[in-house]
């Protein structure tokens, strides 16, 4: 049984990510979407709304779960029987980081890194930019799935009115 990850924040869960999900979905046998649930980081949905976003917009791949972590994600991997991580690759600027990072994984344990090229459609596609478009009124239909848009609409509004 080959079982690989697909880690991120997921603040929400865009078509970019679903599309990776889904194309790691056929190259494994079982895909656990890994959810950073470290407190540090300023986010618009918790970790468990988050969780929840992916269960939802998952739930067409039978292959799929979506799990929490936190530390280390090679940690994580070792726990879970996982062999590989699957990354998005969007372009160049993705790579750098993405490489050291893949290179630091493998020291760290026997994991393998399989970098998966963004369907075109999808390669400018970034939850930070989905989130700020959203504020300023643009469009998002298309960029998340439409539960996702409805609950991002909501959560900005209540955010507008307490003043962030
Ligand atoms: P963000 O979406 O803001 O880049 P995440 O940490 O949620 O941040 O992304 C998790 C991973 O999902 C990224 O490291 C990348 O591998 C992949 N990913 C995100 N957006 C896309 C996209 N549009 N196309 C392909 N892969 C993506």
């Amino acid at each position: 049984m080959r079982r690989a990850v697909c880690p991120g924040s997921f603040d929400p869960v865009t078509n970019g990510h679903l599309d990776i999900v889904g194309r790691a979905s056929k190259l494994f046998d079982e895909v656990v979407v890994a959810v950073g649930v470290n407190k540090s980081k300023n986010r618009l949905f918790d970790a468990e709304e988050r969780m929840d976003m992916l269960r939802q917009a998952c739930a067409g791949f039978d292959n799929v779960q979506v799990a929490g972590f936190r530390g280390l994600l090679t940690d994580f991997c070792s726990e879970h029987d996982i062999i590989a991580i699957v990354k998005g690759l969007r372009a160049v600027s993705d790579f750098d980081y993405e490489l050291q990072m893949a290179q630091m994984n493998a020291s760290l344990a026997p994991i393998e890194t399989v970098f998966v090229p963004t369907s075109p459609e999808y390669s400018f596609l970034a939850s930070s930019l989905v989130k700020e478009v959203a504020a300023f009124g643009g469009d998002v239909s298309g960029l998340v799935p439409d539960f996702v848009r409805e609950l991002l609409t909501v959560r900005l509004a209540e955010r507008a009115a307490a003043g962030d």
